[in-house]
């Protein structure tokens, strides 16, 4: 078969190059609007080949290149009713086209001498041989997973039905292969329509769109395309499109009946996210207005029937799916200190059990690279005296270009390790895994209506959680599941079903985001589960009192502005203000930082003192967090970007990339709302002067978080509701001598107190200058 293949690859080349220089009308392959139809140019290229190359017009042959056009599935893009034609009849056909006697004998193009072809063969062959060995994979995988065996009946009841709910275990393909199935069914109607799928978390969003490109053979941002907030690889060629579930969110922003799409699949609806749940209700209402819609609720077997009533008794579809045994240990005390316990389990399972990977769940970034770094430390000091342990972390915030790393398969001699936040408990599929270790926690975040304190809290997980994690020990065959604790808390201490987030945060985006999709009775939308009036209301105050609604309740200009940046209102409130005030460029370049900081610096035991050295010197004396973040930003700048600057100040030169990208997109709305965006100084206001103004802009989002410090000098209370709290030792004002007396902070991050982080000084007087409706009114 080799050869017919590579025969195929010289024909592609020759077409190539036969079209270099030929003369190509643009109506050929200039679509309506003038763009070049990339489809229509290489029907136009083929076309002229043939008329070139056989001139006697023998119609066989011109059947036969059109038939090799088709059989090299990678190059030539095929519309979706061809797909299907072609898979249901591609083994024939592929033995009819490279019979050899019927072959077409090209000829070699003889102006090239000898070696010249050879090195060109060798290369052509080596690309033959990945090209093979990917389609064969990719095919062998497609074709052995659970969903490939019911497409048909599948695809049927999607015919029939407008909305459904699909459930199947972790890995059965509904994520990388039902939108597939769709797009070859023909539900784009050749690019009419976009095929959408939301996932909770965008590094699901990324790998799948990533795989499911593969698998269809085209880059990512050409057919299979995602969006996730400040990073887009979609285009108007995009017909599969992943995304996150809040950026579809924002989508109803623009298209309100989601006209782009003709089937929209709501993934991993049983995590309950804030936005699921928000896109089920609005969802509810297009189903309504659009008959030619189709909605498909994806979830793990867990809570199938809830969706189900709420779509009015939508039918629901199992995947069966084949899962193995997996035997569950629990530790007979508590531990003390589960990252300790999970570094020791990783090197017993390592040097006592059978070949496998293994999968650890942790709550966060900060563990998983703290884990890693130990466990990497304590292999390299063993040395050859154990196998290889290829460590994989695995969390939201891990660039894009790492990611991929978990899915490549083990080599021989070595076991991997995944370091995975409970990302890994549905929303991929890790192949290969023999043996999950539980921490049994999760980090979630909470919100106090009561005190308006919002906080990321650790936490045990549900049993829901722990079982669905367990689960993933037994997909290749008989795995085993550490729970780093006791069996009695998993049965007392662990709730049955995790919260819905809706029921937990804090509401004032989507509040924002309904009133500014018109609507406004928020009371009565229609929710799953309906959020605590308390929640509501509290959600109202804080928008009305950063100027969203007018005293009528009407929804103001202010409002309006402030949906469109995509990030929190009180952010985008502070962007406003700036406009006001000659400073958007200084807070815009804050707020892209404020998106980043977790990784902001190198981390490295050996070079801890020069890396603390290092930030030292970009702290604000005067601004605290927020200055220091746009002295690093600015110089930065000043340093035109440079990899060497990042390198030299222990900066990470990919994380101020993207803060870059960050900013530019948020600078593109500014823009768009006439905010000014003249540069301070240029505009000849002293530094002091605009260092005062960013100061006051961030004030006039933030007045809710306002902190006094204690009488013992050494932590703060909250202003509104007397809750103590610390400033967190990352932060630029820890132990600062001596301390302020007014301090306002982003956020509140329950460890082993509760943290503030970024915090910024401020004087007592802004408050009444900016909040006096707030600090005045009930208390
Ligand atoms: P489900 O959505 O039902 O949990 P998926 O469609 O996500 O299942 O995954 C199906 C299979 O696709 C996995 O078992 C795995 O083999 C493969 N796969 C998914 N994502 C990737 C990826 N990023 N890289 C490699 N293989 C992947
Ligand atoms: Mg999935």
């Amino acid at each position: 078969m080799k050869k017919e293949i590579f025969e195929l690859f010289q024909k592609r080349k020759e077409i190539e190059d036969e079209s270099k220089g030929s003369y190509f009308i643009p109506e050929d392959y200039v679509n309506e609007e003038g763009k070049i139809d990339r489809k229509r140019k290489e029907d136009a290229l083929y076309a002229k080949y043939d008329e070139n190359k056989f001139k006697d017009g023998s119609s066989w042959e011109e059947s036969q290149i059109k038939r090799a056009k088709n059989a090299i599935g990678g190059f030539t893009k095929l519309k979706p009713q061809d797909q299907i034609e072609k898979r249901k009849t591609e083994e024939k056909q592929y033995d009819y086209v490279f019979d050899n006697s019927q072959a077409i004998q090209f000829q070699l193009d003889s102006t090239k001498d000898e070696k010249q072809l050879n090195r060109e063969q060798q290369i052509l062959e080596e690309k033959v041989k990945e090209e093979e060995k990917r389609i064969k994979t990719i095919e062998q995988t497609r074709k052995s997973l659970p969903v490939y065996k019911k497409r048909t009946e599948l695809m049927q009841m999607i015919k029939e039905n407008q909305v459904m709910i699909i459930v199947g275990e972790t890995g059965s393909g509904k994520t990388t292969q039902i939108p597939q199935y769709l797009y070859e069914d023909g539900y784009t109607q050749n690019g009419r329509y976009k095929i959408g799928c939301t996932q909770p978390r965008r590094v699901a969003a990324t790998s799948v769109a990533t795989r499911v490109s593969d698998e269809v053979g085209t880059k990512v941002g050409d057919t299979v395309g995602y969006t996730i907030r400040f990073d887009d690889k979609s285009s108007e060629k995009t017909e599969i499109k992943y995304m996150t579930d809040g950026m579809l969110l924002r989508e109803f922003l623009t298209d309100f009946e989601l006209s782009a799409y003709s089937v929209m699949m709501i993934d991993e609806a049983h995590e309950r996210t804030l936005s699921t749940d928000v896109l089920l209700g609005l969802l509810k209402v297009i189903i309504k207005t659009r008959s030619d819609f189709k909605l498909l609720i994806c979830s793990a077997t867990m809570n199938a029937a809830k969706f189900s009533e709420f779509f009015e008794d939508a039918p629901i579809y199992n995947i069966p799916g084949r899962t193995y045994e997996v035997e569950l240990y629990y530790t007979p005390q508590p531990e003390a200190n589960y990252i300790h316990a999970a570094i020791t389990t990783v090197f017993q399972i390592h040097l006592s059990q059978g070949p496998g990977d293994i999968l650890v769940f942790l709550t966060g970034q900060e563990e998983i690279e703290n884990m890693a770094e130990n466990l990497a430390e304590t292999s390299n000091k063993l040395g050859n005296k154990i196998k290889e342990l290829l460590i994989c972390p695995i969390y939201a915030n891990l660039p894009s270009e790492l990611q991929q790393r978990i899915f490549e398969p083990t080599p021989k001699n070595a076991r991997k390790v995944v370091l995975a936040t409970n990302i890994a408990e549905t929303s991929l599929t890790i192949d290969g895994i023999v043996y999950v270790i539980d921490s049994g926690f999760v980090k979630e975040n909470k919100f106090n209506p009561s005190t308006g304190m919002e906080s990321l809290e650790i936490q045990p997980c549900s049993k829901a959680s722990a079982n669905q994690r367990a689960g993933r020990a037994g997909r290749v065959g008989p795995g085993k599941c550490f729970r780093l604790f006791t069996k009695t808390a998993f049965e007392t201490e662990m709730p049955d079903n995790p919260t819905p987030e809706i029921l937990r945060v804090n509401l004032n985006g989507v509040v924002l985001l309904l009133f500014s999709l018109g609507i406004t009775d928020i009371w009565n939308f229609d929710y799953m589960d309906a959020p605590s009036s308390d929640n509501l209301a509290k959600s109202l105050s804080l928008l009305y009192s950063l100027g969203a609604f007018n005293e009528n309740g009407g929804f103001t200009k202010i409002g309006r502005q402030m949906s469109e940046f995509p990030v929190d209102p009180m952010l985008s409130k502070c962007l406003l203000t700036s406009g006001e005030m000659n400073c958007c460029s200084e807070v815009l370049s804050i707020i892209s930082m404020l998106q980043e900081t977790s990784s902001l610096f190198y981390r490295s035991k050996e070079k801890q003192q020069q890396i603390q050295a290092s930030r030292e010197k970009f702290i604000s004396k005067v601004g605290g967090d927020h200055l220091t973040y746009l002295n690093i930003w600015n110089e930065f700048v000043d340093s035109g970007y440079s990899r060497q600057w990042c390198h030299d100040n222990f900066v990470q030169f990919k994380t101020l990339n993207r803060v870059k990208n960050i900013r530019t997109q948020l600078e593109r709305i500014c823009v768009k709302q006439s905010l000014i965006l003249e540069n301070a100084q240029a505009s000849n206001i002293s530094r002091d002067k605009t260092i005062l103004h960013v100061m006051k802009s961030i004030v006039s989002g933030y007045f809710w978080n306002v902190a006094r410090l204690n009488r013992g000098g050494d932590s703060y209370k909250s202003l509104k509701k007397n809750q103590q709290v610390w400033i967190h030792p990352s932060s630029a004002m820890f132990k600062l001598k001596p301390p302020v007396k007014f301090l306002i902070y982003n956020e509140l991050v329950l460890t082993s107190k509760e943290f503030m982080r970024n915090c910024m000084p401020i004087s007592e007087r802004w408050l009444s200058e900016y909040a006096s409706h707030y600090y005045t009114d009930d208390e």
